[in-house]
């Protein structure tokens, strides 16, 4: 009977599509935390699907440890950066993804990040608590307006467009840099940029980017340095697009003004992370996808896709489709 590891509870809707299949042996990591990488390995042992995280490291040693009968890596998140693509499609193994699904929950969270950090909501809120709300204060909490500012949007794929779109109701001017000009652009009349003219001229810079070699560390000391003053860094691609530390430097010595981040490095991030104690960085557990509807359809997605690679049928969303040829 073929058999099925998935590696932590998600929405029961994909799950259901697993277990309702008859003659399909699923095995569900019971714990809210990851499987540890030996346990990981010892549980793919001879498995013939498998249904992962992004918190989990997809690579050689733990293809090695599933063994030849693995015939689909089925991944409930569309970034695939923890898998080695490379070592799957030398097996012959299809990687499944989850695009579009979870595009519109982290645009709003892309939204309620450069608001939040702008206007300093967490701040406000936490003074409320604190008892410190003395008066209505013409001169507490000021922010810039998102209403009418420059946005610079790297990576105008699916989920910056959809924050395009969302701008276009703040009438803002938007900027975009990608490895080339898109098919986005003009359906948000976005502007293509170099990444220092989008450094220098973008009053929110919002990364939307994949995590590859090549956008590692893109936004760093020195790229810090092309921002404004006042400029509001949001991150909701992957933390590694960002040199944290570099960022926690510029955002204590004014460098710029605040960051919202959704991602970071590591995740979780540490505790004595210097962005913790900083009143203009606002971090959120990686909540971007976050919604019920988006939750309920990447579960669903990833469960078509590995139900597909079981029956070597080629997957609905494919990460590396060479691999059939
Ligand atoms: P997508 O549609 O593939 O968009 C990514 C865009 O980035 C593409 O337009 C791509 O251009 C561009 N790009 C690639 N390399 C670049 C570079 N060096 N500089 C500038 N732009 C570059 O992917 P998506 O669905 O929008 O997702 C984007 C990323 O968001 C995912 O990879 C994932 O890491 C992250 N994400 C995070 C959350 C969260 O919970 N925070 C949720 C979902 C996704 P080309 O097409 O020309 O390569």
């Amino acid at each position: 009977m073929p058999k099925v590891f998935v590696t932590r509870k998600v929405p029961q809707k994909g799950l259901d599509m697993l277990l309702n299949q008859e003659g399909l042996e699923v095995e569900i990591w019971p714990e809210p935390l990851p499987p540890s990488r030996e346990t990981l390995a010892q549980k793919a042992r001879g498995i013939d699907a498998l249904y992962c995280l992004l918190t989990e490291k997809i690579d050689d040693a733990l293809l090695d440890a599933a063994g030849p009968r693995l015939k689909v890596v089925s991944q409930m998140a569309v970034g695939v950066d923890n898998i080695d693509i490379a070592a799957c499609t030398r097996r012959g193994i299809p990687v499944g993804n989850t695009p579009g699904a979870l595009t519109e929950a982290t645009a709003d969270l892309t939204l309620a990040l450069m608001l939040a950090a702008a206007r300093q909501l967490l701040p406000a809120a936490a003074g409320v608590r604190a008892g410190k709300w003395g008066t209505w204060d013409p001169l507490g909490y000021l922010g810039p307006e998102l209403f009418g500012s420059t946005v610079g949007i790297v990576g105008l794929g699916r989920i910056g467009l959809a924050v395009a779109r969302r701008l276009q109701g703040f009438n803002a001017r938007l900027l975009y840099n990608n490895p080339s000009p898109g098919p986005y652009a003009k359906e948000v009349d976005a502007q293509f940029v170099d990444l220092d003219t989008l450094l220098a001229e973008s009053d929110f810079i919002s990364l939307h980017c994949p995590l590859t070699p090549e956008t590692r560390y893109l936004i760093n000391a020195d790229s810090l340095r092309k921002m404004k003053s006042s400029a509001i860094l949001i991150n909701t691609a992957r933390g590694d697009v960002v040199d944290q530390a570099a960022l926690a430097e510029a955002l204590q010595q004014g460098v710029i003004a605040a960051a919202g981040l959704d991602v970071t490095s590591p995740e979780p991030i540490l505790l004595d992370d210097p962005l913790l104690t900083l009143p203009n960085a606002l971090v959120l557990p990686h909540i971007g996808s976050a919604s019920i509807t988006a939750r309920q359809k990447m579960a669903t997605m990833a469960a078509e896709n590995l139900l597909a690679g079981l029956g070597k049928k080629p997957l609905p969303h494919c990460v590396n489709p060479e691999v059939y040829n």
